[in-house]
């Protein structure tokens, strides 16, 4: 057997009588190394031996937590569908370490921590091109989802201009003050979209070669190649790219030998004048915990920023993708969807595909009382989704005023103001009408609420910081 934890033979006694599981698992080896790609199968899946079959659940055995852990999250899903199609009798995989307890096992978490001295010395300009074997570099070349183009991205307001950056850089990558391209926003605002679009229009023109990865694929294909001490290759893979993409970047705070790497790989590659894209939940100058170094070259090229969706934008995507499902659904049920899902693009994309799937099933056309029966549960969880007193809290936090004074009688304009943001995002985040709220807000009339409402719109737009940290407040209450 040359699948198995190295030296634990005893893991895998039980096997002899159970050839045939043994054998589904070869299969199912052999299909994963198809799906997966031969480094990535070396790398993580030859770790895993066959524990016991008990009932309906099979257990897999891995040599350390954290080899379980990043197998089960990456393919845990895809092993127990496996084996369900091997041996219908098993509906679960269970991970688990090949001797628990062991506190001197390993954790490849550790090297993050204390690289070893063989990776602190590596040098940075390794002379050994030659050992780049192909199948190593295609795993770092974009595998990219065909479906996140630019044709298939929604402009509006709020994304128009990084949408034009990324459109910008796939045309003309590395143009002066683009380098980096640093796109950012919050959760499910299409900035994986726009990074795919950019390398699959690149791919498209032909003739460069494209890395994307998560920043937490960085870091794990880090370690890996610390494990198999292979990091000049890594290295190598890296430099040698036309435009690397970094999705999530937020990802390495705290992870300060995986942001060095980055760092010297950002530099490197700027220098030789490829392109750089990066990806993250906040600005540069948001990003604390990142090396300040790093934070400042972030910061050098182009920095966008995606704004949450407007009702007008939500209503263009649900159109375009309704018009794209091929199923008709009526105007008034995209109003309702755009009213009631504000949170991201991912959620209400989520919700019309539930549709368009109930639609398609039943044969049934979509109407307004079909729509709210059958998202019952996601809009009821968005109704549930903010409330009033949270939203109080986290204004009243964020302004440092007393949260007393949501409801208190004061009108100093340190107190009045934030209590007038906090009545607009009630309004933009709930449900409540506007004599609820104002009732939450020590019994002020609905008129009060209005006014704090129309006040706040109009001073962020003319205030662009204010805006900004209205939109902040929004965000931090939506994730
Ligand atoms: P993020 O990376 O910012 O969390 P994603 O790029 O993964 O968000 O977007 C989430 C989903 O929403 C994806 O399916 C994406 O295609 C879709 N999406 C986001 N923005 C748009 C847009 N402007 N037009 C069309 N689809 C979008
Ligand atoms: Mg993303």
């Amino acid at each position: 057997m040359t699948i198995g934890v190295d030296d634990d033979e005893s893991a895998f006694s039980h096997l002899d009588d159970s050839k045939a599981t043994e054998e589904s698992w070869l299969r199912i080896c052999s299909k994963l190394k198809g799906e997966v790609g031969e480094v990535e199968y070396r790398t993580w899946l030859t770790k895993i031996a066959l524990g016991p079959v008990d009932g309906d659940e099979i257990t897999l055995l891995l040599p350390t937590r954290f080899l379980r852990d990043w197998v089960r999250s990456q393919y845990g899903d895809r092993l127990s569908e496996l084996w369900n199609q091997e041996v219908s009798s098993i509906r679960r995989v269970e991970l688990q370490v090949a001797r628990p307890g062991d506190p001197t096992a390993p954790t490849a978490l550790l090297l993050e921590e204390n690289p070893t001295p063989a990776t602190a010395n590596t040098p940075s300009e390794p002379e050994d091109t030659g050992r780049t074997t192909p199948e190593v570099k295609s795993d770092i070349v974009a595998s990219l989802d065909t479906r996140f183009t630019f044709d298939t991205f929604v402009v509006g307001k709020p994304n128009e201009f990084a949408y034009a950056c990324a459109r910008r850089v796939a045309e003309k990558p590395s143009s002066v003050g683009f380098n980096p391209l640093f796109l950012y926003g919050g959760v499910g605002l299409g900035k994986t979209h726009l990074m795919h679009a950019i390398g699959a229009e690149l791919l498209q023109r032909g003739n460069v070669s494209v890395a994307y990865m998560s920043a937490e694929k960085f870091m794990y294909r880090f370690i890996a190649a610390i494990r198999s001490q292979s990091t000049m290759e890594f290295k190598e893979q890296l430099r040698s790219v036309d435009v690397l993409m970094i999705d999530d970047l937020q990802f390495l705070i705290g992870k300060d030998n995986t942001q060095e790497e980055f760092f010297h790989t950002f530099n490197a590659l700027v220098d030789a004048g490829r392109q750089i894209v990066v990806s993250a939940d906040k600005s540069p100058s948001d990003l604390s915990g990142l090396e300040d170094r790093l934070r400042t070259r972030l910061g050098c090229g182009m920095v966008a920023d995606i704004h949450a969706t407007t009702f007008e934008l939500r209503i263009s995507i649900l159109e375009a993708k309704a018009a794209a499902s091929g199923v008709v659904v009526p105007a008034k049920v995209l109003e309702f969807l755009a009213h009631k899902i504000t949170s991201n693009v991912r959620e209400l994309e989520g919700a019309l595909n539930r549709l368009i799937a109930h639609a398609n099933l039943f044969g049934r056309p979509v109407t307004l009382e079909a729509t709210q029966d059958v998202l019952h549960d996601i809009l009821k969880a968005h109704d549930r989704r903010v409330t009033i007193e949270e939203i109080q809290k986290k204004v009243a936090e964020h302004w440092n005023i007393r949260l007393t004074d949501m409801s208190s009688a004061r009108r100093a304009r340190a107190v009045a103001r934030p209590r007038q943001v906090a009545m607009y995002l009630a309004k933009q985040l709930t449900s409540r009408s506007l004599p609820e709220i104002g009732r939450k807000f020590g019994n002020r009339d609905h008129t009060t609420v209005m006014h704090a409402v129309s006040r706040v719109a109009e001073l962020m737009e003319r205030d662009a910081a204010f805006a900004e940290d209205v939109e902040l407040m929004r965000r931090m209450l939506e994730s």
